[in-house]
């Protein structure tokens, strides 16, 4: 099989921005610690072998040098919006959820009907946290704000407060709460999908290397059917908030690596034989 569509694996070593620990900044070398492990092998499930060079290609990690704030973000936008114009697709690896704000900007440039696929605990629709606009519990607020998103679905959904729900009717996202599944399976986008997937979506029990605990969440399979399963083109995705310091036997970074293969499964199908619903 020919394949031509590069997928970059990109990794965003940042934290500045999270409201309570530092960690995640760790997170892309141990994600590519664990994806390699020779304890598993590099098939999808959906049937390709991820040794094959032909299928994508690690990009490293963006540099920051320790740079903060406005400064790693536009960093991070303008290595994304590089590979993203060269013909590329990205799936990001690391950092807090923050990173998503410049990672999807990036995106929505050459994108101008992107939907978003967001799996978390929390909606992260502050209009302010901790007067940081920038927060972790911010990014898609402030891409909200840009009026550019045409649908921005969130899945896992358990913290929200009276403030959050008002920010959530305000930018008109539609919202699968964790007490109610029940819309999972009909989730279905027309045209390119981007899917952000912050690892406390999932229970604690499956994942605990995270920096904020929110019991009763998704499991491992939930997360991987949804992501074979929605309706639409997945075109980008990140996986964020690992946190190695509270990852005993690195149980997190080998969940965050399983996903990682089948987020780049998801792309390769879905440039190979697209399917678009909705
Ligand atoms: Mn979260
Ligand atoms: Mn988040």
């Amino acid at each position: 099989m020919s394949y031509d569509q590069k997928i970059y694996l990109l990794g965003l070593p940042q934290d500045n921005n999270s409201s309570f620990l530092a960690g995640p900044a760790l997170a892309p070398q141990r994600i590519r610690e664990a994806f390699h492990s020779s304890s598993a092998n590099l098939f999808t499930e959906t049937g390709f072998d991820l040794n094959d060079s032909s299928f994508w290609h690690d990009a490293g990690d963006v540099v920051l040098d320790g740079l903060g704030g406005i400064a790693a973000f536009t960093t991070i936008k303008q290595k994304v919006a590089e590979l993203i114009k060269g013909g590329g697709q990205v799936l990001s690896i690391g950092g807090d959820h923050s990173v998503s704000y410049p990672v999807i900007s990036a995106h929505l440039e050459t994108c101008p009907d992107l939907n978003i696929l967001h799996i978390d605990a929390h909606p992260d629709l502050y209009e302010n946290m901790q007067d940081n606009h920038y927060s972790h519990a911010s990014p898609f607020a402030r891409l909200m704000e840009t009026g550019r998103v045409k649908r921005l679905v969130q899945v896992g959904i358990r913290t929200l407060n009276r403030h959050q729900r008002e920010q959530s009717e305000r930018y008109n996202v539609e919202t699968h709460e964790m007490r109610d599944l029940s819309g999972l399976s009909s989730i279905s986008f027309a045209g390119p999908v981007y899917l952000s997937l912050d690892l406390d979506a999932l229970d604690p029990a499956f994942a605990p290397g995270v920096s904020h605990y929110e019991p009763g969440g998704l499991s491992t399979r939930d997360v991987l059917h949804l992501i074979h399963g929605f309706g639409g083109k997945l075109i980008g995705a990140d996986v964020v908030e690992l946190n190695p310091l509270r990852d005993p036997a690195d149980i997190t970074a080998m969940v965050a690596a399983k996903i990682c293969k089948e987020l780049l499964g998801r792309m390769i199908t879905d440039n190979t034989f697209p399917r678009e619903r909705g």
